[in-house]
């Protein structure tokens, strides 16, 4: 690209006199469409910014209350690309990163207090897990103790290739986001031993 080019890209306003004129001339006939995402785009990235704000503040939830809302997709969607961002779509437990061209990772964002329970769509109540680790979590066959490390359910019996075995994640710290103030909140973690975790 030339420089007179990236320079006219850069500002805003003339960024979208440009994608304006292209719409016009090339996609005229799906314009509806195309406004349709860029708006729902702008929304996910004006909640990022928010989630941002909130782990500012001390981190805070209430089990058992009425949601003040319904789960709102935009806030749910913009949850998730922070956890992937963070963590950068690899797993907390087990470091490992699967991801293809057409955007489609290994792991999930997962919620540490349930949504359904806490409705908190806060980052520090968010971990990034691969399917395997996300659905142990869950079950309550391992948590994270106060120190980030891995605690893993002694009800387990298993077999298999000894590098997979949960037996070997005991202790083993967790990958955590590079920003101290994204980190999972304790408060979350320890509802997590205490009403999930099967010891
Ligand atoms: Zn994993």
């Amino acid at each position: 690209m030339d420089e007179p080019l990236f320079n006219f890209l850069i500002q805003s306003h003339e960024r979208e006199i440009i994608r304006q004129a292209i719409i016009d001339k090339y996609f005229r006939d799906c314009r509806q469409a195309i406004e349709s995402v860029i708006r729902e785009e702008q929304q996910i990235g004006e909640h990022r910014q928010l989630l941002i704000q909130f782990a500012e503040h001390p981190f805070s939830y209430q089990v058992g209350s009425e949601p003040v809302e319904e789960r709102n997709p935009i806030r749910g969607t913009a949850f998730g690309r922070e956890i992937m961002r963070w963590y950068n779509y690899t797993c907390a437990v087990c470091r490992l990163r699967v991801v293809t061209e057409d955007g489609k990772s290994i792991t999930d964002a997962a919620h540490i207090i349930p949504f359904r329970i806490s409705y908190k769509d806060d980052i520090r109540n968010g971990i990034s897990l691969c399917k395997l680790h996300h659905w142990a979590f869950d079950e309550g066959l391992i948590s994270v103790n106060e120190r980030y490390k891995v605690r893993v359910s002694k009800i387990i019996s298993e077999e298999g290739p000894e590098e997979q075995m949960f037996r070997n994640l005991r202790n083993r710290k967790i990958l955590l986001p590079q920003d101290r103030i994204l980190y999972p909140a304790q408060e979350a973690l320890v509802w997590h031993r205490e009403n999930r975790f099967r010891e």
